[in-house]
């Protein structure tokens, strides 16, 4: 087990590709920690230096306490395991696990002792004489885990490691990672681009963006105090609701008002009255709105000034819908160049109340769920 520090870490291709930028995160020991982003935001890079197959341009990573910069990877006692599993198709399942043991000459007797043990934990006992071609995907993957785990190194680095599996298939080996975690205790980095898998595996997760850390915290933490609209907007599904708003001072005081053309003002609820008076009053921001904090109420019952917008389609995803709702608002990108246009905000209700495309609603906030951004820097108002 190890503690991992990085400190101020960048990292420059050759081709003058800027991958990392001043990066620091520090890893407790037997952490499990994931690192997630969008595509190309420089997870693997990160990853790579860690384990030395990619130099670091400046700053420096430490394990235990030992700046690692120039030690060979082979002496870094830590195991990665790759996307396409890199096995060997010619070996046996059981040569595949003792892959590395042999590489350090290890007696045969504990090789077999280990081996045995490992395949014993990842339930591949009775695969042990099959080659790689013959397995199924899950299987597969388990053999990389275990030619990773055989050597009982100090770290355990993971890169995108379920996505070649079906989706059944990746939420059930999810668990099984998280289960082997917690019976080995390894210091575990993961990366992923899936903020869902990095929600539900992650002790604490990362979220990086253009070779930026934006935010480190539990998965409770990114999802109800996002440090950014980045984050905000990354983490969550559906996401978070993105419209541009003004707080008004003035008559009406304290409203926040959506950038709603047709019907604008959104009374604050009580919950957020401490949040709208601490904002600049007056002033372009950016209001999010978690989609089961925007509450649809029945336009003929509702008050006259909440903003109206109409259904567009619904997802049934059990027990609740998703609800689309177009309305005239103004939708935020929140800088993810994978996040779909925002041009609808999503609602999320619970599945025994039938909406139909077409119909109107009035739209109303759960204050616990506002949120609010600065536009020019992205920063979250508190
Ligand atoms: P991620 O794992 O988040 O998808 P990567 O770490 O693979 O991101 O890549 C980060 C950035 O560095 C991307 O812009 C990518 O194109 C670039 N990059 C990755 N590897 C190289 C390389 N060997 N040479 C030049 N640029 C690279």
């Amino acid at each position: 087990m190890a503690e991992i520090s990085f400190r101020d870490v960048t990292k420059v291709y050759g081709d003058g590709t800027e991958a990392v930028t001043s990066l620091s995160l520090d890893i407790a020991e037997g952490e499990f920690v994931v690192l997630v982003g969008p595509s190309g935001c420089g997870k693997s890079t990160l990853l790579r230096m860690l384990a030395g197959l990619e130099a670091i341009t400046t700053g420096e990573i430490l394990v235990d306490g030992e700046v690692v910069n120039q030690v060979h990877p082979r002496n870094r006692d830590v195991a990665m395991v790759f996307q396409n599993y890199a096995l060997y198709p010619h070996m046996t399942v059981f040569a595949n696990i003792a892959f590395p043991l042999r590489q350090a000459r290890m007696a045969t007797a504990e090789v077999t002792r280990r081996v045995t043990e490992v395949a014993e934990t990842l339930e591949l006992t009775e695969h042990l004489k099959r080659r790689p071609a013959s397995l199924s995907g899950g299987q597969r993957q388990r053999v990389a885990i275990g030619r990773a785990i055989v050597r009982q190194p100090k770290a355990f680095l993971l890169d995108e490691p379920l996505s070649n599996l079906d989706a059944k298939l990746r939420v059930q080996m999810r668990g099984e990672l998280a289960q082997l975690h917690a019976t080995l205790g390894v210091t575990t980095v993961f990366v992923t681009h899936d903020q869902t898998e990095a929600m539900t595996l992650g002790e604490r997760v990362a979220v990086l963006n253009d070779g930026e850390l934006r935010q480190v915290g539990t998965p409770q933490e990114l999802y109800h105090r996002p440090a950014d609209l980045f984050v905000a907007g990354f983490i969550g599904s559906p996401a978070m609701n993105l419209v541009r708003a003004e707080v008004r001072s003035g008559e009406g005081a304290g409203d926040l008002v959506m950038d709603f053309a047709a019907a604008g003002s959104v009374s604050v609820p009580e919950a957020a009255a401490e949040l709208c008076a601490s904002a600049p009053q007056d002033t372009e921001l950016v209001a999010g709105i978690r989609p089961e904090s925007l509450l649809l109420r029945d336009p003929a019952a509702a008050a006259e000034d909440l903003p109206r917008a109409r259904v567009r389609f619904t997802e049934l995803v059990e027990p609740e819908t998703y609800v689309h709702l177009a309305g005239d608002f103004s939708g935020v990108d929140p800088g993810d160049p994978d996040a779909p246009p925002r041009d609808t905000l999503v609602a999320r209700v619970r599945s025994d109340r039938t909406f139909t495309p077409g119909e109107e609603v009035a739209l109303e906030i759960d204050g616990t769920g506002l949120h609010l951004f600065d536009i020019e820097s992205g920063r979250t108002i508190r």
